[in-house]
């Protein structure tokens, strides 16, 4: 089945990629970049044109479709996000692709100093023979997450000409702002409409990720005490000086993303800003567990507490906002859809792995709001950089895994 897939989910990825939808976490407004909407019209268009049912662009900002079931079946969602991540430039994506990747280091057309080796990146590696499809070396290529956005759009137009597939209701949902946290509004389980759902914004082949961090963000505030320095004498209070003594009072050999891999979670300051009259400090917290969670802020605060006895006359703030649960949580209840991807995996002969996420999905948010949202790989690999490439077969596998999960959800309900 893969091969009839090839050519046209190449084409889909190299034409979207091309199209900058870089959202913006600085941005107060919903999507947070107006270039966004150039992806969602498109799809929007392109669902129609295909035949899909229901097509809408909601008021904010996703788009929403049915492919008909033709059998009884759960309503099953499939879901891919259409920003790309701010990290990088985005700006001028030149997808190439390489046919028949030799094996070797791959280097890129605008910028001769980028290597992408297959010693670096044991993946690549074992590509040998695919179609390879990265940037030119100065942007991101984008494959997060326009390959789900192919694979799904691949999958809905093979479906809709071909309603001798099995297969219950499908809904689609192309979402903005994944990449800063604000892609799931609290209408989007409702208009959805589904039993429960999958996110296509995975990497390896086989990796089906139903385990995601717990995430709170901290705003830590220091007030200090302002005057001209020059009669500051024991007036002066620096809010500079207590905001780096809280940071540097933090645990900084443990506990950081970059000591702790696995199941370890950790404190991240993320932002310093402002100056000797008042500061903001800006952390993310991570732990898969709720108890490591909370132990976690705990510490924060406690640090905060210690660093405010140490100087009464300043003011400082800790103020700790929910983000995320580890969408397992809820999955462990029924893993009903967990197990259907597995299932449709080894109904193609692929192992699987259920490594949990060191990061968030648009799907533990929708998983935690009552649509259980696991995440299927689409093959995507060194992403938010110069590097990022993807196998166009690997993209294949994953759409032949979602039409048999289509087909065996069905089935199974039939039973
Ligand atoms: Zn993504």
């Amino acid at each position: 089945m893969s091969t009839s897939f090839n050519q046209e989910l190449q084409d889909r990825l190299v034409r979207y990629a091309a199209i900058d939808s870089q959202s913006d976490e600085n941005s107060p407004t919903a999507p947070s970049t107006e270039i966004q909407f150039d992806m969602l019209n498109l799809l929007r268009d392109e669902l129609n044109a295909i035949g899909a049912q229901d097509v809408e662009l909601t008021d904010y900002g996703v788009v929403l479709a049915t492919i008909p079931g033709t059998v009884k079946g759960p309503t099953i969602g499939f879901l891919a996000h259409v920003d790309t991540a701010p990290q990088f430039n985005a700006e001028g994506v030149k997808p190439r692709v390489i046919k028949g990747y030799n094996g070797g280091d791959i280097t890129f057309p605008d910028d001769p100093e980028l290597t992408l080796s297959p010693s670096e990146h044991p993946y690549l590696a074992t590509k040998q023979g695919h179609d390879l499809i990265t940037a030119s070396g100065t942007t991101l290529l984008g494959a997060d997450d326009k390959a789900g956005v192919s694979i799904i759009m691949t999958m809905a137009r093979h479906l809709l000409e071909n309603p001798d597939i099995k297969r219950g209701p499908i809904r689609i949902g192309f979402t903005p702002d994944e990449e800063i946290g604000r892609g799931v509004g609290t209408e989007l389980p409702k208009d959805l409409a589904v039993d429960f759902a999958y996110t296509l914004d995975g990497s390896e082949v086989g990796e089906i990720i139903y385990e995601s961090f717990s995430a709170d963000r901290a705003v830590v505030t220091v007030k200090g005490v302002s005057i001209h320095p020059g009669w500051a004498k024991e007036k002066m209070v620096n809010a500079a000086h207590l905001a780096a003594k809280i940071v540097q009072t933090l645990p900084q050999a443990t506990l950081t993303p970059e000591t702790t891999e696995g199941r370890d979670g950790f404190l991240h300051v993320t932002d310093l800003n402002g100056g000797s009259s008042e500061m903001e400090i800006k952390l993310i917290l991570r732990d898969f567990e709720r108890d490591g969670l909370e132990a976690k802020g705990e510490l924060l605060r406690k640090v905060c507490d210690a660093v405010q006895a140490s100087e009464p006359r300043a003011e400082i703030h800790c103020e700790i906002t929910p983000q995320y649960r580890n969408m397992r949580y809820w999955l462990e209840d029924d893993m009903t859809p967990v197990d259907l991807a597995i299932e449709a995996c080894q109904a193609h002969g692929i192992e699987t792995v259920a490594d949990p996420i060191r990061g968030g999905t648009d799907g533990s948010r929708l998983t935690e709001m009552g649509v259980p949202t696991p995440n299927i790989f689409c093959g995507m690999q060194c992403i938010h950089g110069p590097l990022e490439w993807i196998s166009v077969q690997d993209m294949a596998t994953a759409a032949d895994v979602c039409l048999t999960l289509a087909t065996l959800a069905a089935e199974k309900q039939a039973k």
